[in-house]
């Protein structure tokens, strides 16, 4: 587990600009815009109750779609950052960078980039595709936790989907306080509530659907946030 903070860039945004049109010139040529599915899902669980105003607490994990793994089940998969308490990053721990594609430069827990939880090595290690840095599984983590307000976590969100190349579904879970988990209380009974946490899916397409019709992705996500 770990904290981190993210900031939308300037780079984020040109990247989610050009993934919008990428997806949109596809959907004009193939028309298959609502067939579109995700090949990752950024999930979100509210710790606390959601609100426009104050504070809300949550974290983020993230997961690589189960038809990319032969009809297994979603995999979960890892950040490149190093837990508090784990050692920090030593020069030796960055594998040699030639010959790969590796864009990101480590800082001294890491660089922040997703890893595939498949890319495990035989001696329990995953060497980061961004940054080349060797990692232990037990020094990374994958949950993400954050406590900001609902504009701020749009971007937060906008950020990492940015890291998938927009090619994500969002997932959300509630916290027990919150009406979507009283509701779920409600129609599903305690045992499914507690399981699903009144989980609710933002899909790809509805999310193209939405940012097509010329909302931002950002009100898009807040939107979702807040729904
Ligand atoms: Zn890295």
């Amino acid at each position: 587990m770990m904290a981190a903070q993210t900031e939308l860039t300037e780079a984020d945004l040109r990247s989610i600009q050009r993934f919008q049109e990428e997806v949109q010139k596809a959907a004009a040529s193939t028309k298959k815009d609502m067939e579109l599915r995700a090949d990752f899902r950024i999930q979100i669980w509210f710790r606390s109750t959601r609100s426009r105003t104050r504070p809300i607490q949550y974290s983020l994990s993230f997961w690589s779609s189960g038809k990319r793994l032969h009809g297994g089940g979603d995999e979960k998969m890892f950040v490149c950052f190093r837990n508090r308490g784990a050692p920090k990053i030593k020069p030796f721990e960055v594998a040699a960078r030639r010959g790969g594609s590796f864009t990101a430069e480590p800082s001294e827990r890491g660089c922040g980039g997703i890893i595939d939880g498949s890319l495990v090595l035989p001696d329990n290690t995953h060497i980061c595709p961004h940054c080349s840095t060797r990692h232990k599984a037990e020094h990374l983590g994958d949950v993400v936790f954050y406590a900001t307000s609902a504009r701020k976590c749009a971007t937060v969100l906008a950020h990492w989907w940015t890291k998938f190349k927009g090619n994500a579904d969002l997932y959300a879970k509630y916290s027990s306080t919150d009406i979507r988990y009283q509701t779920a209380l409600g129609t599903q009974g305690i045992l499914a509530a507690r399981a699903s946490k009144g989980a609710v899916i933002y899909p790809l397409k509805n999310i193209m659907k939405d940012t097509s019709a010329g909302k931002d992705i950002v009100q898009a996500f807040e939107d979702f946030i807040l729904a």
